[in-house]
C-alpha cells in the first residue's frame, strides 16, 4: 500500500468515527467483513449476535456493515430505528435462492409442516415463516418442535446437518446453498489436513455433508472464535469464509490457522469505508417496509431470540 493510499484510509476512518459520533450512530459488522471495516465497527459478531444487539442497542441510527438480509432484520426489530445499508447492492446470493410465493406454494403443499427460515431470507419470505434460526441455534430450534414434518428454507446443507440431530423428524429441505460454503470441497479439507496432522478440523454448517463429515466440530462463525479462544490445541483448519481467519489470528497470537484460501464472499467484501461514509452523511439508503410486512416478519425473527444461542 502506498503512503498516500494510507493517509486516505486514515482520513476516511478519521471522517467516519467523527461523523458516528456527531450522528450518534452506531455501526454494526459481520465476522465476514474486511479488517478495516471491522476496524470502524462498533460491534463485529455473526448473524445471531448482530440480530440481538440492532434490537438493543441505544442508538437511533444503525449503519450495518452485511448483506441485505442482516440490515433487514434489523429493521425489522427495531423498526422506529433509522437503518441504512452501508452498501445496498450487497445481496446475499442464497436469500435470493427463494421467493415468498414459493414458500407459500410449499406450504400449500405440506399443510402439516412448520416453517423454520434461515435469516438469510427476504422479510417477504420471513412472513411466511413459523419460526427463524441461524446456523448458532437450528438445531436446538428444530429439536423444539412438537411437530414430524418441518419445511426447512433456504439452505439444504444446514437442513441436512439438521436432520442428523433429529432423525425421527421429516425436513423438507429447499435447494439452496451459500455459494462461498458450498465450494469448499472434501479434497480442500483433505489436502489441508495432509499438511497439518495435528490441526483441529472446524466447519461451518452451510459447507456440504461430505465436508461436514470431517470436521471434528461444526459451529456458526461466532461459536468458531469461541472454541478457538478456549481451546488447549494450537492448530485449526476453518472451513468458513477466509476473513474470520484474520480475527482468529489477531485474537490468539500464539496459535495457527489454516483457511481455505477460495472461499471469499464477494457480496461482504462489496462494503467500503466510502460507503460507510457516505451512508452516514446523507442517511441513505434507508431500509423500508411496510407495517404488515414488518409486522409480520418479526414474529418468527423474535420467536428464534428467545432460544437464544445453540452453540
Ligand atoms: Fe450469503 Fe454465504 Fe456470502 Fe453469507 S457468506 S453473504 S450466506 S453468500
Amino acid at each position: 500500500m502506498s503512503f498516500a493510499s494510507a493517509d486516505n484510509l486514515l482520513d476516511l476512518v478519521e471522517k467516519i468515527i467523527q461523523l458516528k459520533r456527531e450522528r450518534d450512530a452506531v455501526i454494526l459488522a459481520h465476522n465476514y467483513q474486511s479488517h478495516e471495516i471491522q476496524f470502524v465497527a462498533d460491534y463485529v459478531g455473526d448473524t445471531l449476535s448482530l440480530a440481538m444487539l440492532a434490537k438493543n442497542v441505544k442508538q437511533h441510527i444503525i449503519v450495518f456493515c452485511g448483506p441485505d438480509f442482516m440490515v433487514e432484520t434489523a429493521k425489522i426489530l427495531a423498526p422506529h430505528k433509522t437503518v441504512l445499508y452501508a452498501n445496498e447492492n450487497a445481496k446475499c446470493p442464497m436469500a435470493a435462492m427463494i421467493t415468498r410465493e414459493e414458500l407459500k406454494t410449499m406450504k400449500e403443499i405440506h399443510p402439516d409442516a412448520k416453517v423454520v427460515g434461515y435469516l438469510n431470507t427476504s422479510a417477504e419470505c420471513k412472513c411466511e415463516m413459523d419460526v427463524c434460526c441461524t446456523s448458532s441455534n437450528a438445531v436446538k430450534i428444530v429439536t423444539s418442535l412438537n411437530t414430524k414434518k418441518v419445511i426447512f428454507v433456504p439452505d439444504q446443507n444446514l437442513a441436512s446437518y439438521v436432520k442428523r440431530f433429529v432423525p425421527d423428524k421429516e425436513i423438507i429441505a429447499w435447494p439452496g446453498f451459500c455459494t462461498v460454503h458450498q465450494m469448499i470441497q472434501r479434497s480442500d479439507i483433505l489436502k489441508l489436513t495432509k499438511a497439518h496432522p495435528h490441526a483441529k478440523i472446524l466447519i461451518h454448517p452451510e459447507c456440504t455433508p461430505d465436508v461436514v463429515d470431517l470436521a471434528h466440530v461444526v459451529l456458526s462463525t461466532d461459536g468458531m472464535l469461541k472454541y478457538v479462544a478456549n481451546s488447549l490445541e494450537k492448530e485449526f483448519i476453518v472451513g468458513t469464509e477466509l476473513e474470520l481467519i484474520n480475527r482468529m489470528m489477531e485474537d490468539n497470537p500464539g496459535k495457527k490457522f489454516y483457511p481455505v484460501e477460495k472461499a471469499f464472499c464477494r457480496t461482504q467484501k462489496k462494503i467500503k469505508l466510502e460507503n460507510i461514509l457516505n451512508a452516514l452523511e446523507i442517511l441513505e439508503p434507508r431500509v423500508s417496509f411496510s407495517e404488515d410486512v414488518i409486522e409480520r416478519a418479526r414474529h418468527p425473527v423474535e420467536k428464534m431470540l428467545a432460544f437464544g444461542r445453540g452453540d
